[in-house]
C-alpha cells in the first residue's frame, strides 16, 4: 500500500534541506517498495507576499483527508511582519490538526558530535515528549496601562487535565512500544503549584497503568543540570510546552547542533506533520551550505510513524556512516554541501540494498 506525503518546505533553508530529505526518501522508497507519492506545496513567505495566503482555505481537510503524513521544512521570512505567514501555517495546522505531542529524539550519532567530554552514543540516546497545544503558549493575556511607568501584563498559563493526561499517556505508550524502561516527569511542581499540580496528580496515576515502566520525577531546573552533568539517566522525559521548548534545545547541542535534529509534531493514528528543529537560518539560506541531516533524520522518524521501521533504521544508519566518513557540511566542521551530503546518504542507503 502507498503512502501519501504532503511536503512543505517553506521559506530559507526550509527549501534547500527538504529536498535533501526528499532524494533520501526517493531512494529508500525504491530499496523498500513503499510506494511514497510526494506531493509538493508552495506554502510559504513568497506565496504569502504575492497572494496574502498563508495557509489556504481547506487545506487542513485537504490534508487529512488525502494524505498520510506531512514533511515540512521551515517557516519565516525577515519581509514578512512578525513572520506572521509561519505562525498561520504552523500554528494552523498544529491546533487544527490537534497535533499534540511533539516529539524530539536527542540521540548522539557520533561521539566526536557532543560537546559533553567522553560521552558515548550509547550514554545519550533519550527522547522529550513535549505537549504541544496548552501551557504557556496560548497566547491567553493582557496589558494594561501599556507603555506607562505602571504598566501591568498578564501572562497566562493553561492546563487542563485532559491535555495533561492525553500528553502523559502518549510518553508512556511511546516507552512501552519502543521497549524504554523509564519516563520522568519534568516540571515546576513545587513553585507552578496549582498548574504544574495537575501534572503532579495525572502523572501519578497514568504510571499505575504502566507498571512496568519506572516512573520518576525531576524539577526542571534539576533536569537541566542532569542532561548535561548524567545523560544516560534520561530516557522518556514528557513536560510542558516551554520546558519542552527550551529542554529540547540544550538536547539539540548535546548532539551536535540544531543542523541535525528532528522532531515530530503527532496526533497518534492521525495525519502528522513532521519538521526539523532548525528554523530558516536566513543567514545560510541560498548558499547550499545548510546541514540536511536533520531533515533527513524527521523524513526517517516520518517512516518510522508509518510504520515503516526497517526503511526509518536504513535512513539512519545512513546518516551515522556519512557522518563517520566525514561526508558532512560545514557546520559539522566538514565541506560539503547541502547537496552534496543529500547525495552521499542517498547513495549509502541505496548500496545497502544491492
Ligand atoms: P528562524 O527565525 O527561522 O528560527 P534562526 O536563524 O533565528 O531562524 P535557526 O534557523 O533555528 O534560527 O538557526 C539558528 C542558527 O543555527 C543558524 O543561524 C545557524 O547558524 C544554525 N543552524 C540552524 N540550522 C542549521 C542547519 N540546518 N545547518 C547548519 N546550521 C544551522
Amino acid at each position: 500500500m502507498g503512502k501519501r506525503i504532503a511536503v512543505i518546505p517553506g521559506d530559507g533553508i526550509g527549501v534547500e534541506v527538504t529536498r535533501e530529505a526528499m532524494r533520501v526518501l526517493e531512494a529508500v522508497s525504491e530499496v523498500y517498495g513503499l510506494a511514497l507519492e510526494m506531493v509538493t506545496f508552495d506554502w510559504g513567505a513568497e506565496k504569502y507576499l504575492r497572494e496574502g495566503v498563508a495557509l489556504p482555505e481547506g487545506a487542513v481537510e485537504m490534508l487529512q483527508r488525502e494524505y498520510d503524513a506531512i514533511l515540512a521544512g521551515a517557516f519565516g521570512d525577515p519581509r514578512v511582519p512578525d513572520h506572521r505567514h509561519a505562525r498561520e501555517i504552523l500554528l494552523g495546522l498544529r491546533v487544527q490538526l490537534d497535533l499534540y505531542v511533539n516529539l524530539r529524539p536527542v540521540k548522539l550519532l557520533d561521539p566526536r558530535l557532543t560537546p559533553l567530554k567522553g560521552r558515548t552514543p550509547e550514554e545519550i540516546d533519550f527522547v522529550i515528549v513535549r505537549e504541544n497545544t496548552e501551557g504557556a503558549y496560548v497566547d491567553v493575556g493582557g496589558v494594561f496601562k501599556a507603555g506607562t511607568p505602571e504598566e501591568v501584563a498578564l501572562q497566562e498559563e493553561i492546563t487542563t487535565r485532559r491535555g495533561t493526561e492525553r500528553i502523559i499517556v502518549a510518553a508512556f505508550e511511546y516507552a512501552r512500544t519502543r521497549g524504554r524502561r523509564r519516563v520522568t516527569l519534568v516540571d515546576k511542581s513545587n513553585v507552578l503549584r496549582y498548574g504544574h499540580g495537575v501534572w503532579q496528580r495525572v502523572f501519578w496515576e497514568v504510571a499505575r497503568r504502566y507498571p512496568e515502566i519506572e516512573a520518576t520525577h525531576q524539577y526542571v531546573d534539576a533536569m537541566a543540570l542532569l542532561m548535561v552533568q548524567d545523560p544516560a539517566a534520561c530516557d522518556v522525559i514528557v513536560t510542558t510546552n516551554m520546558f519542552g521548548d527550551i529542554l529540547s534545545d540544550l538536547g539539540a547541542a548535546l548532539i551536535g547542533g540544531l543542523g541535525l535534529a528532528p522532531s515530530g509534531n503527532i496526533h497518534p493514528g492521525r495525519v502528522s506533520l513532521f519538521e526539523p528543529v532548525h528554523g530558516t537560518a536566513p543567514a545560510l539560506a541560498g548558499k547550499n551550505v545548510a546541514n540536511p541531516m536533520g531533515a533527513i533524520l524527521t523524513a526517517a522518524m516520518m517512516l518510522d510513524y508509518l510504520g515503516e521501521a526497517a526503511a526509518a533504521r536504513a535512513i539512519e544508519t545512513a546518516v551515522v556512516e556519512a557522518i563517520r566518513a566525514d561526508e558532512v557540511t560545514r557546520d559539522l566542521g566538514g565541506s560539503l554541501s547541502t547537496e552534496e551530503v543529500g547525495r552521499a546518504i542517498a547513495a549509502r542507503v541505496r548500496a545497502h540494498a544491492s
